[in-house]
């Protein structure tokens, strides 16, 4: 145990002690055994992040657009050079595979500071006339922003949060999941190496105890949470005492629709992508898939095919590897009862639904890809989100009938579907209520693009134009240009 690093917490550029020596420990889920120490984030510390971030944000909000510009786009070049050693943290703390990480999670972190450090310097406000009077508006930073954030991407969302809070002007206060807290520390290290000034983004560590902490303190302007929608609603109720802003990236039970006319291979990759990506831990998994009658029986040869030959689940540093651990053995126990709840529900097991142990990772915290079948939408398996390798398949007859099928749920984080047919497509879309849609595609999320849910999978929308306006207030000057009028 003694050989084990302990982190700190990140404040002003460095790292700093909590002055009680209190950690917690984070296990590497395709090992079980522990990688390193935290440090838990003490009211020392936190009131230091707090200073720091004051100090940072005088420094960042008068530094003109065109210059956070240049410092973020440094931030992003090393990003990229150090994609590698960033990606092989991401696999040690979220057991998904190198495969993935390698090519997915650093890139789009940087893609989401890139678009953003393009945009800040075209940030404007307008100018109107009344009468011979006229006013202008300024687009303002909020000031001090938190970011929470969950343990399936850390540090892309620690990328997608601080990306437009920064580019505005705003500074953030951070704390990853407790899972996963080695990301969010990396990107603080490479802000500093690339110039972002000390105090503009700071790293605090711990539970949800300091993400409640975040949720309620004066200073703080706004919070963008990302988590289960469980936590979401106590966050937006703890955020309200102080009117925060807050944006919200909660959870999903995303519809997948595959109509008769269908390329019947790309439907089953999507199908595939979309339950078993980074091993079914991701919010927008198309986990009801709904399948057109005369096309099932291809359909589900296919997908049980595929399912079973050309999944590699092991050490997800292995470059075979495609299919990784869950995040925690608690979190296999959870979808291991899920599974459970299908069979005794009635669902058929197609394939898999069971714990693995993988000969290169016999202690990780695997669950086999899993597909059930012979699904009705009451079941719990269809009406929960699992966030593990779990797909349900359903059939249906038409359009109208699927349609509000899929939307008989109080999620609506994204929704796809597959077919030939183009006024279809954008028919069937245009009726979904889903914020994240795609059509012949699955799981795609560049950063142009805005991201974010309907009903209860959240508020607000993270990259993409939209959301500079929610890191950026709106100030209203009125210029008088002729003596006062006045009654007194
Ligand atoms: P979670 O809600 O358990 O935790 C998320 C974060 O909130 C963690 O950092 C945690 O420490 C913190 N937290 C816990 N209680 C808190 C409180 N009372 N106040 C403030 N912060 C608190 O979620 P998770 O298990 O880490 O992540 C999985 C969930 O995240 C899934 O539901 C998934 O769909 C969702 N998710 C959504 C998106 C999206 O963009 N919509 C992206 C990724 C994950």
């Amino acid at each position: 145990m003694s050989a084990l690093v302990t982190y700190q917490n990140y404040v002003h550029g460095q790292y700093i002690s909590n002055g009680s020596g209190e950690t917690f420990e984070v296990i590497n889920p395709a090992t079980g055994s522990v990688s390193y120490l935290v440090e838990v984030a003490t009211d020392a510390v936190k009131q230091a992040a707090i200073d720091s971030a004051k100090a940072g944000f005088a420094v960042w909000s008068k530094m003109t657009p065109m210059e956070r510009s240049r410092i973020l786009l440094k931030a992003v070049a090393l990003l990229r050079e150090h994609n590698d050693e960033l990606a092989a943290g991401e696999v040690l703390d979220t057991g998904k595979p190198w495969q993935e990480a390698s090519v997915v999670d650093i890139v789009t972190g940087a893609d989401s500071i890139e678009f953003f450090a393009g945009l800040a310097p075209s940030i404007e406000g307008n100018q109107q006339p009344v009468g011979e009077d006229f006013y202008y508006t300024r687009r303002e930073p909020l000031g001090i922003c938190a970011g929470i954030g969950a343990w399936n991407y850390p540090l892309q969302i620690a990328c997608w949060k601080a990306a437009p809070a920064l580019a505005c002007g705003n500074v953030m206060i951070f704390k990853p999941s407790e899972e996963t807290p080695r990301g969010a520390m990396r990107l603080a290290e490479i802000f500093t190496q690339a110039g972002v000034p000390d105090g503009v983004f700071n790293v605090v560590q711990g539970d949800g105890r300091v993400g409640a902490w975040l949720t309620t303190n004066d200073d703080i302007a706004k919070v963008s949470f990302t988590g289960e929608v469980g936590t979401g609603t106590k966050v937006m109720a703890a955020a309200s005492s102080t009117l925060k802003e807050v944006t919200m990236e909660l959870g999903g039970k995303s519809p997948l629709i595959i109509f008769n006319d269908a390329d019947v291979d790309n439907a089953v990759s999507a199908a595939m992508l979309a339950n078993f990506y980074t091993q079914g831990e991701v919010c927008t998994n198309g986990t009801r898939v709904f399948v057109q009658k005369d096309m099932y029986p291809q359909f589900i040869e296919r997908l049980k095919q595929r399912t079973e030959n050309n999944i590699v689940c092991g050490d997800p540093m292995d470059a075979e590897t495609n299919f990784g651990a869950l995040i925690s053995r608690s979190h296999q126990q959870k979808v291991l009862e899920y599974i459970a709840i299908g069979q005794k529900e009635g669902a058929t097991l197609l394939t898999g639904g069971t714990a693995l142990q993988p000969e290169n990772a016999p202690h990780g915290f695997f669950v086999a890809p899993t597909i059930f079948t012979d699904c009705t939408d009451d079941m719990t398996i269809a009406k929960e989100e699992i966030f593990g390798p779990v797909m349900s398949v359903f059939t249906f007859e038409d359009e109208q009938e699927v349609i509000q099928r899929a939307n008989n749920t109080h999620l609506g984080l994204a929704a796809g579907v597959f077919t030939q047919d183009i006024t279809r497509a954008h028919r069937v879309i245009h009726q979904l209520e889903a914020g994240i849609c795609w059509i012949n595609a699955y799981g795609a999320s560049p950063a142009e693009m805005p991201v974010g849910g309907y009903k209860m999978s959240g508020i607000g929308r993270e990259n993409g134009n939209e959301t500079l306006k929610a890191y950026t207030q709106i100030k209203a000057v009125y210029v008088g240009m002729q003596p006062l009028e006045s009654p007194f």
